[in-house]
């Protein structure tokens, strides 16, 4: 294993720190690794998973069209996109989307609109848009420039100027940071990757009645918290509000392709002429048909109500769990982020004593614990990750030297 490994990190930019497993298969919730070991998969990819690993109507409909058709280009036009954004603007409840292909690319997509928007419609010089401190919004040199965490930004500059940041769920400061010259506000509904951190109820609504009296446009960007993670096809369905547009990426894509697209508002996408933009890639036939498979698979096999009901079932085991090396649990349907003690131990050392276990977590800001299944993960493979988890706690708690060795190598594979 270890060969593989370090075959893969030779040659392997350095900009990320995996676990130390080598994967090489998926199936629905469960991954295995070269030496054939089965594992729970708490991750889904950040949510890029959601269906589930090799879903059989995603690898069908993948691997049809890809005999039929794979990358036509937007110079012409083709059968396979039409029907994938009619679906997307359906799930929305908007009007017009504009496919692309990485999360990064659709919120690119997304603040090139509302700028346009803000000079074209608004009639702004200099259009503005607030942002929340602790967002993530993917790693472009533009998207990084609003970004709060200096692990993102440095030695990244100069940066693009344009943003301003305010409290993420704090309304009054969000309206203290609009001004004549806001064009629009870019925030995630729930902020995944500061560490699963939910708003106060009715942030959302607020953030509606302040844009719509200010002019200002409401985008959010739904690339980790749509398509049924919340328990909602998205979540700013839980505050029944109707944003000017909406970023979704990562589970899109059915698990197999990168996928992402901005849907927004008629006058909102009417900004873009012929040549204002554009992507090689962005909607191509194959791309297409995985996306409208992808929603009709979440529809059809009930996966939002699916991750409401399993999502409930799993805060309240976690609400159970009574660990002083767990500070607090946050989250909404099959989405959890694990506050550890630093005391006990970082967010990287449970996940490596999961990895031991038979369960794929991921850490997220050094202290939170990831825990998002993809949504077909069956109850019972749920509550054996969650008793694994309970049993780390606890472990965690030992006096470093008297740790139990790890059973890694004792795990069995099925
Ligand atoms: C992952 C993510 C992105 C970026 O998506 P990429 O496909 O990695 O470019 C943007 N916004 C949010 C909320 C995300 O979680």
């Amino acid at each position: 294993m270890m060969g593989v490994a370090s075959g893969g990190s030779r040659y392997c930019a350095r900009n990320y720190e995996p676990l130390p497993v080598v994967l090489a298969r998926g199936e629905g919730a469960h991954l295995w690794d070269v030496e054939g070991r089965r594992y729970v998969d708490m991750m889904s990819a950040y949510s890029a998973v959601s269906l589930g690993h090799a879903h059989p109507r995603i690898i069908a409909r993948l691997t049809e069209q890809a005999r039929r058709l794979s990358v036509p280009s937007r110079a012409y036009y083709d059968d396979r996109l039409g029907p994938f954004l009619e679906e997307v603007c359906k799930v929305t409840g908007l009007d017009v989307a504009l496919p692309m292909n990485s999360g990064a690319e659709a919120v690119e997509t997304a603040i090139k609109a509302a700028r346009r928007w803000g000079h074209r419609v608004k009639g702004l010089q200099r259009p503005e848009i607030v942002v929340a401190s602790g967002n993530f919004h993917g790693r472009t040199t533009t998207i990084i420039s609003f970004s709060s965490e200096p692990e993102y930004r440095d030695g990244f500059g100069p940066f693009t100027p344009g943003f301003r940041a305010a409290a993420f769920g704090d309304l009054a400061a969000m309206e203290a940071a609009i001004t004549p010259d806001t064009a629009a506000v870019l925030v995630e509904p729930i902020q995944g990757e500061a560490g699963i951190i939910v708003p106060p109820h009715g942030w959302l609504a607020g953030l509606r009645r302040l844009c719509d009296q200010r002019r200002v446009l409401l985008l959010l960007d739904e690339i980790q918290s749509g398509l049924g993670r919340t328990g909602a096809w998205f979540a700013f369905q839980h505050e029944n509000i109707r944003p000017d547009g909406v970023m979704l990426g990562k589970a899109l894509g059915g698990g197999v392709l990168p996928v992402s697209a901005f849907a927004a508002r008629q006058e909102v996408m009417d900004v873009f002429t012929p040549g204002s933009h554009g992507s090689t890639f962005g909607g191509n036939s194959l791309a297409a048909a995985v996306g409208l498979e992808a929603l009709h698979v979440i529809r059809d096999e009930g996966l939002v109500e699916r991750s409401r009901q399993l999502g409930e079932h799993m805060f309240r085991r976690l609400a159970a769990i009574h660990s002083p090396a767990l500070k607090e649990v946050r989250g909404r349907g099959l989405w959890a982020g694990a506050e550890i003690d630093p005391q006990f131990a970082s967010a990287r050392e449970v996940c490596e004593r999961l990895l031991e276990n038979g369960v794929l977590s991921n850490a997220t800001h050094h202290t939170v614990v990831r825990l998002a299944p993809p949504l077909v993960i069956a109850r019972e493979d749920l509550d054996f990750a969650i008793d694994r988890f309970e049993e780390v706690l606890v472990e965690i708690l030992e006096p470093r030297g008297q740790r139990a060795s790890a059973p890694g190598g004792l795990f069995v594979a099925s």
